[in-house]
């Protein structure tokens, strides 16, 4: 299951759109930047997740840590 950026229609992988956080502390979605026009991309973890279990270690990106505080839009 591909992640599709809802900015400019861009689909590509979760190896492509690096990870930036989570939305909620304790949820499982978690925003990740498009690789075109570098919008932030709302993606539901759960739902993605068994697509490519094992390839990346969760949460070990360089991004780690980092906060992101650009404003949700409610969709
Ligand atoms: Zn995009």
């Amino acid at each position: 299951m591909a992640i599709v950026c809802r900015k400019c229609g861009h689909k590509g992988t979760r190896a492509e759109f690096r990870f930036l956080g989570h939305v909620d502390s304790a949820g499982a979605n978690t925003y990740r930047r498009c690789p075109k026009c570098e919008a932030a991309v709302v993606c539901d973890e759960v739902e993605i997740i068994d697509d490519e279990s094992g390839k990346e270690v969760w949460g070990a990106g360089p991004l780690r840590g980092r906060v992101f505080t650009r404003k949700r839009k409610e969709a």
